[in-house]
């Protein structure tokens, strides 16, 4: 079962990837955790798009196609993957449907998480993770359980990220309208689209995406059956 979690910055991917990954084994491929990482080790591609992403923009399809190819090859057999913040454009989705066709493990479904703009400033603005463990935090809507302690793993380092301003949003948010967004229709037309509210409970996100990811893995059986 491989699912998209589609949406824009700070509409949840991330929080309720985790979730995904705790309560049902999945692998996580997360093309903006990936890329943080091979700047924070300072590789050559990381020098590449570190401006680019601080600018909030996109980094090329190339470099982002090739490193969920990597992870694809490296975990062959685990019992899903979620994308989260891939694909970004047409060019990666297609890229992406050849990949896991390949694979013989096709896309089980497409979710959208839907959020106002409004919200996401607020969101995305007072947004920390914990260093250790990556568990993701808001200063006002989700903040610790006690003041500079991670409620996950109990680390004290917290990191927020650089493109997480005001006006590096705004970049990102043109991004995903000007060349994200269309994927909504791309796979509404193709069948495999469902839509959550982003903007209820954390928990109740979660039970909105279960319910699908159960709905989608019991279509599969039954098509299997047929
Ligand atoms: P994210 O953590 O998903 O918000 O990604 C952070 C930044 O990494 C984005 O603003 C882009 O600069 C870059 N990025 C992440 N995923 C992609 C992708 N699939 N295509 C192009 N750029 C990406």
């Amino acid at each position: 079962m491989n699912i998209i979690l589609l949406g824009p910055p700070g509409a949840g991917k991330g929080t309720q990837a985790r979730r995904l990954v705790d309560e049902r084994g999945f692998v996580q491929l997360s093309t903006g955790d990936m890329l943080r990482a091979a700047r924070k080790s300072g590789t050559e591609m990381g020098l590449i798009v570190a401006d680019v992403m601080d600018r909030g923009e996109l980094v090329t399809d190339e470099i982002v196609i090739g490193l969920i190819r990597e992870q694809l090859d490296l975990k062959p057999d685990v019992p899903g993957f979620i994308f989260d913040g891939f694909p970004r454009t047409l060019a990666q989705a297609d890229a992406l449907e050849d990949l896991l066709n390949g694979m013989g493990r096709p896309l089980g479904a497409v979710i959208e998480m839907r959020v106002d703009d409004d919200a996401l400033v607020a969101r995305v603005t007072g947004r920390f993770t914990c260093a250790s463990c990556g568990a993701v935090y808001h200063d006002t809507n989700h903040p610790t359980e006690q003041e500079g302690v991670c409620d996950e793993c109990g680390g004290t380092e917290f990191t927020r990220r650089e493109d997480d301003t005001e006006e590096a949003l705004r970049r990102r948010l043109m991004e995903y309208y000007k060349k994200t967004s269309p994927l909504i229709g791309y796979y509404y037309a193709k069948g495999m689209l469902s839509t959550v509210d982003g903007l209820a409970e954390i928990t109740a996100v979660a039970r909105a995406i279960a319910d699908l990811v159960g709905d989608a893995s019991s279509d599969r059986s039954a098509a299997r059956a047929l």
